[in-house]
């Protein structure tokens, strides 16, 4: 089923980012289908075949050359110490690694925790982080369950994943120092191959995750207020100004980052504008 001819892009088969890296590719155009819970998918109409792999094997198989491509968590590529390219960064799956230790520790930095044990899903990146720190651990390497570590006796410290903070603060944990911020990523093998399919595939993708963080703002507004909007709403290159059968008026058209589109709306009525909307993008090329 495999073909050569083929670009074949490693997708996470289960977990949180499983749905994800689904939905991204469907919204950008890509039309397959995953029979049986199977390991391949071939995508319709361009020359890309899906591997369904556990996300902490994508980086490693990345680098090998047994996929062109893949999605999956750069904590999980800096922890392979996987020799991939970065190709893209989709804006979620944000965390942080983070050496945690009991609310009521004494402990008040990393390198404190010389000859200390630590459990992680992290060892390569903790032992690093320990060697630069000038301390050396007794690092227990789990799959998962981390946060129970510390209750269960195995473990001083642990060094996990934080995105809200609510699992620390359930398990009476608190950061004690940060190793990195990390998201999901594109991956590529670092001799690529096929490279029109692969930047066809970024350009495509791209253009959702842009559309997923903008929305595009209109607005009517006095010519002689336009340099004032613009301060609010300078747009992603410029915007776009249309005259109005009204000489001293025109309309703006921009794209703004969603989290900022109520305030800006709010300054725009502020200085004079009217007839102010916010229109949802599903895609788009810049
Ligand atoms: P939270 O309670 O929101 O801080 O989430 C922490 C738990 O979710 C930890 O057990 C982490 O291992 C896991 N986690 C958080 N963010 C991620 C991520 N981006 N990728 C994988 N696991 C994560």
């Amino acid at each position: 089923m495999i073909s050569d001819s083929h670009l074949r892009l490693g997708i996470p088969s289960k977990g949180r980012l499983s749905d994800l890296a689904t939905d991204l590719l469907t919204q950008a155009g890509l039309k397959f289908r995953r029979q049986n819970r199977g390991l391949f998918a071939r995508v319709s109409g361009m020359n890309i075949d899906l591997v369904y792999l556990r996300t902490d094997d994508i980086p490693t198989l990345c680098a090998e050359g047994a996929i062109d491509m893949g999605i999956t968590g750069s904590d999980l590529v800096e922890e392979a110490g996987a020799d991939v390219q970065g190709r893209m960064k989709f804006g979620v799956g944000r965390c942080r690694l983070a050496f945690c230790i009991p609310d009521d520790s004494p402990i008040t930095s990393a390198a404190e925790l010389d000859g200390k044990r630590i459990a992680t899903s992290f060892p390569n990146v903790t032992r690093e982080y320990l060697a630069k720190c000038g301390a050396t651990a007794h690092l227990v390497s789990l799959a998962g369950s981390v946060e129970a570590m510390i209750q269960l006796g195995v473990a001083d410290a642990i060094v996990d994943l934080v995105e809200t903070g609510s699992t620390l603060a359930a398990n009476r944990l608190r950061i004690l120092e940060e190793i990195g911020h990390y998201e999901t990523v594109l991956i590529q093998n670092s001799k690529p191959r096929l490279n029109e399919i692969a930047d066809r595939l970024v350009q495509r993708l791209e253009g959702v995750v842009i559309a997923r963080d903008y929305s595009l703002v209109e607005y009517n507004i006095p010519r002689s207020k336009i340099s004032e909007a613009e301060k609010i709403t300078p747009g992603f290159n410029s915007p776009t100004i249309n005259s109005l059968e009204d000489a001293d008026w025109c309309s703006v058209q921009v794209m703004v980052r969603r989290a900022d589109v109520v305030d800006a709306m709010d300054q725009l009525k502020a200085i004079g504008a009217s007839a102010v909307f916010e229109m949802t993008l599903n895609n788009c090329r810049l």
